[in-house]
Parts: structure tokens; C-alpha cells; sequence
């Protein structure tokens, strides 16, 4: 009787244990396991906010310094992901992944899809020709015009309002440069630090921005709905990050100015 006692015991015990290592391995996202994984998408063609390093190995840029300074303050491990603009939020809703940051801008649309965290970056659109071109100087001077665009982005919304424009939507924004300079399309619209930054970065002569601006799009790291765990986490972090410094740090190695002081 004494030896099934101790046997039942022993039992109960083992199970109690096997339950509270389920218990750890289960936590919820942006928990206090440190070996827990963020899993990242973005769309690696996008400078200066993600792109693929020379070197071919690391995402660089922007998005990609402050989702890994993020990570390190929720405790987490970042893992990104490179796929398609247009696959981002379908990957987030499927659960594919947890977050995606990709310079997406926070609109009503997409919010009936997806969470988003508080604003970090303020963009807005313009427009890119080639330098020799004097008939486009504005917006309006579009109409019945060729545009590149990016597809799935709020470029490619834009230019479809656009009366009588024939609108290319390319896979990445580095796409639309090279079909600006093949001459196949008269201008791109593209977010304005990403036109800058291919202008300047590259010193192409052979085209030029337009100043005006015809949008104004708050970036924001996009995550699951039902996920309200993690965009707490997040939103709380991204504060840190910002009354720390931290977020001054990365935004002056890519932009080369202090952030303004609205972010
Ligand atoms: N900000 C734009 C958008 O959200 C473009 C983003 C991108 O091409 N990565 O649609």
C-alpha cells in the first residue's frame, strides 16, 4: 500500500513539473522568456529603411536598427524575414509573423486589417523624373502621364486616382528607378526619403525630385490584431527608446539630423 502511495506520488509529481515546463515554453508574446523569438518581415528594397547590406548577409537600414533595438528591449530575439511589400500584411494576419516593419504607412485600410504601433517616422510622397524633363513640375502635371510605383503601396494608390495615367506597379521601389532611367515611364512616385536617398546616395545626375509633397504618412510597425500582448510591448519599448536616446542615435546615422521632436 506504502509502495503505490509513494509510486502515485512520484507520479503526480512528474506531471506537476512536465505542466510547469509547458507552462514556460508557452508564454505569451513579449513574456519574460528571453529566448522568445520576433519574427520580422520587411521588404529589403527600400533605402534608407531596409535594404540588403554589400556584403549580401545583413538588412540594413532605418527600420532594421530600430526593430532589432526594440527587440533587445522587449528581450527578444530578431529574426527577419525579406518577402514581397504586398505579402506583408497577409503574412501577419495568417500569423506567419509577428511583426512587420517596412516603412509602412498607417492608413484607415490597413487598419481594418492589422494593429499598428504609435507612429516613428513621419514620410509622405513625391514625385521623381528624369532631369531633363520640364513638363512635370508638379502633381497635376501627371495626368495622362507613365508613373512607376511600387505595388501595394499608398505610391500605387495615389497614382491610379491620377486621370489618364498609365500606371506601372513594380515589386520595389529600386525597380521603379531603373524604369525611370530605361526611359520606359516619365516619372515615379515614391516616398520622399526614399527618392532623396537614391538621389543623393547615388549623386545620379540624370534625374530630379520635385519638391512638393503630396501626402503626409506616419510609418508604423504593423503587428496582429488579436496580438494586444505585444503592441503594448512594443509601444512601450518604442517610448524607451525615444526618452533614452536611443532612438535619436539610429535616426541620426541614417537621416543625419537629430529627429524631430514630434516623434
Ligand atoms: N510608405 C509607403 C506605403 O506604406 C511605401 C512603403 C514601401 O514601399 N515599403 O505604402
Amino acid at each position: 500500500m506504502k509502495k503505490i502511495l509513494l509510486l502515485c506520488m512520484a507520479l503526480i509529481g512528474s506531471l506537476l513539473l512536465v505542466a510547469g515546463c509547458g507552462g514556460n515554453t508557452a508564454s505569451k508574446d513579449g513574456g519574460s522568456d528571453k529566448a522568445k523569438v520576433l519574427k520580422v518581415a520587411t521588404n529589403a528594397d527600400f533605402a534608407p529603411f531596409e535594404f540588403q547590406g554589400a556584403d549580401g548577409k545583413e538588412y540594413q537600414g532605418f527600420d532594421m536598427d530600430l526593430i532589432r533595438a526594440l527587440g533587445k528591449e522587449m528581450g527578444m530575439q530578431v529574426k527577419i524575414d525579406n518577402i514581397s511589400f504586398d505579402g506583408l500584411i497577409p503574412a501577419l494576419q495568417t500569423g506567419n509573423i509577428d511583426v512587420a516593419i517596412s516603412g509602412m504607412s498607417i492608413n484607415d485600410d490597413r487598419k481594418k486589417k492589422v494593429a499598428f504601433s504609435d507612429p516613428y517616422y513621419e514620410a509622405g510622397l513625391t514625385i521623381m523624373v528624369k532631369a531633363d524633363n520640364n513638363n512635370i513640375k508638379s502633381f497635376k502635371d501627371l495626368q495622362g502621364k507613365k508613373i512607376a510605383v511600387q505595388i501595394g503601396t499608398t505610391s500605387a494608390t495615389e497614382a491610379k486616382k491620377i486621370p489618364n495615367a498609365e500606371v506601372k506597379e513594380l515589386n520595389s521601389s529600386a525597380d521603379t528607378f531603373l524604369e525611370l532611367k530605361a526611359g520606359n515611364v516619365d516619372a515615379v512616385i515614391n516616398d520622399k526619403p526614399v527618392n532623396d536617398y537614391y538621389k543623393v546616395k547615388n549623386s545620379d545626375d540624370s534625374v530630379k525630385r520635385i519638391g512638393e509633397k503630396l501626402t503626409l504618412e506616419n510609418y508604423g510597425i504593423a503587428m496582429n490584431k488579436d496580438n494586444t500582448e505585444l503592441v503594448k510591448n512594443l509601444n512601450e519599448a518604442l517610448k524607451k527608446l525615444k526618452a533614452n536616446g536611443e532612438y535619436n542615435k539610429i535616426y541620426k546615422k541614417w537621416f543625419g539630423t537629430d529627429a524631430p521632436a514630434a516623434t
